[in-house]
């Protein structure tokens, strides 16, 4: 088996990655990215010396537009679509995720995501939490992990676990920052998810943002770590009632130190935020907080 890493230059180069898995007949894909790479997903399918038609299926991890915005595409090819069973309604009928999404992103939208078309039901397939498949040669599992999104999965093959965004995201070996936006982030759930990864015992994870990783108990301590600190401090924030736009700042302020204290270089800092935008990271937490913490 053989895992290609494919960089696909969302506005910078190592924001948004997905994998190209051969194992013989015929590669998988896990994760598409945004519909905006497209040409570029295209383009690294193609040197590495496939046709888009010979990929067998395409995983996707959750439904969000930087990890499936461009799973309509291989969709409309007649490639099938492996996903969460709560996020497949939801790639038949985009109306929801995409309002969802513009809410967040607002007149940002098409110039991050582009086009997103709505994916034909039998060319979906809700993979349930545990479920093995067996596509291309290549058995995956699919391990349920929410707590990012309502709707999250990470694939297993053999001792590799491709993390989506509930492994956090990590860039040219930089410090480990939890991605939470709105709606769905659920503190306790994403710590539920860490222990079942590790349960699993990866020997080495593959984030989408960006890359691969070996330290992977290292790696999960210190995601755990920050997620519950970034947590607790807005949620004292918004116990003190505090407005997101006061809180922003502030907690752009604490990412940027942790990545400089840490010698990232600046442009690794673009890639980061590219990948995981600071500010939107406050709009998640404050959410949480306020629904099932403080029941406000
Ligand atoms: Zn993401």
């Amino acid at each position: 088996m053989r895992i290609n890493t494919i960089d696909l230059n969302f506005f910078t180069p190592k924001a948004v990655a997905c994998y190209l898995v051969e194992a013989g007949s015929g590669p998988i894909l896990i994760e598409t990215g945004p519909d905006t790479t497209f040409p570029n997903l295209k383009g690294a399918i193609e040197g590495l010396g496939y046709d888009l038609r010979d990929i067998r299926g395409v995983f996707v991890t959750h439904i969000h537009l930087d990890h499936a915005g461009a799973a309509w595409h291989f969709a409309s090819m007649g490639i099938r679509i492996y996903v969460h069973p709560f996020g497949a309604p939801h790639i038949v009928d985009p109306t929801r995720l995409l309002a969802s999404a513009r809410r967040i992103y607002k007149d940002q939208m098409e110039l991050l995501w582009g086009r997103v078309e709505a994916i034909s039901g039998e060319y979906v397939y809700a993979i349930k939490d545990g479920e093995r498949v067996r596509v291309g040669g290549i058995e995956v599992e699919a391990v349920e992990t929410l707590g990012h999104a309502s709707h999250h999965h990470a694939y297993l093959i053999e001792n590799s676990m491709f993390v989506g965004d509930i492994g956090g995201i990590r860039i040219e070996g930089g410090p480990v920052l939890p991605p939470t936006p709105p709606p769905d982030v659920h503190i306790e759930r994403w710590l539920e998810s860490l222990r079942k990864i590790r349960k699993r015992r990866p020997e080495v994870i593959f984030l989408s943002h960006f890359g691969r990783y070996e330290d992977v108990f290292k790696h999960l301590d210190e995601l755990e770590r920050r997620l519950v600190e970034y947590s607790e401090w807005v949620g004292k924030k918004v116990e003190e009632g505090k407005e997101d736009e006061e809180i922003i700042p502030e907690f752009v302020g604490m990412c940027h130190r942790v990545l400089e204290e840490a010698g990232v270089d600046p442009s690794t800092v673009k890639a980061y935020e590219y990948a995981d935008p600071f500010w939107m990271n406050v709009l998640g937490l404050t959410r949480y907080w306020k629904k099932f913490r403080l029941q406000l």
